[in-house]
């Protein structure tokens, strides 16, 4: 098994850019572009509420964490985890517990992301959520089944199993993201119906033909040559 370098490291909140539009993620993490429009902003918020490094508590049997920072060297991606739950382990057949410092028992990691808006059409949301339970699996040598997603305009929290088939999504396309990184490309912009909610379509033009763009650049050089 290779494992990646501090160096090769990318962020692990990319994938869902990524698996919305790889030219959004390009744009984002390999050209470091970034426009923020409502959409992002509300999410930011969200995230901001979430982030709190210092805030830990305990709800009856469950003891959860906050902006938990994540590494995985296997996967090449490093980030943070809005929420880890921990449920305190109450089967004793139970395989996927771990033990945790200053607390007693054993406890099965659950982490929480959240979410702008609305359960989506796409997996966009479970590939991230996977992304991060596969660093934490790393992290605690523990195997993660589930999680959820916590949906801030329907207050709604979505169970997720971690199946095969989402893990086999994840390591392809981070394996993908790695290769485009590597090779310093952006893919080109193609309109597609994603593009109506997509923070950086004014940046992106997607609309716009190759031929158009040239002519763009021509009459903006012929305009302004002295
Ligand atoms: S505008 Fe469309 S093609 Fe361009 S980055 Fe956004 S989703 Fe991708």
């Amino acid at each position: 098994m290779n494992f990646y370098t501090e160096d090769e490291l990318l962020s692990l909140s990319g994938i869902q850019h990524y698996s919305f539009c790889p030219r959004q993620w390009a744009l984002i993490h390999v050209e470091q572009q970034w426009e923020e429009n409502v959409l992002t902003y509300e999410g930011t918020q969200m995230h901001r509420r979430a982030d709190d490094p210092f805030i830990s508590e305990t709800r009856g049997d469950v003891l959860i964490t906050r902006a938990l920072p994540l590494v995985s060297y296997m996967l090449g991606i490093y980030g943070v985890a809005d929420v880890v739950e921990f449920h305190a382990v109450i089967d004793p057949l139970e395989k996927n517990k771990i033990k945790l410092p200053r607390h007693r028992g054993w406890w099965v990691p659950f982490p929480v992301e959240y979410k702008r808006g609305k359960p989506k059409a796409d997996d966009w949301d479970e590939v991230q959520l996977c992304a991060q339970a596969l660093a934490l699996e790393e992290m605690l040598n523990v195997r993660v089944e589930e999680g959820a997603l916590f949906y801030g305009e329907r207050e709604r929290r979505v169970q997720v199993k971690l199946t095969a088939g989402l893990r086999e999504r994840v390591d392809s396309l981070l394996a993908d993201m790695h290769m485009l990184f590597d090779q310093g490309k952006t893919p080109r912009a193609k309109f597609a119906a994603r593009c109506n909610n997509c923070s950086l379509v004014d940046m992106c033009l997607p609309k716009m033909k190759v031929d158009d763009s040239a002519n763009y650049l021509e009459d903006y050089l012929a305009n302004n040559s002295d």
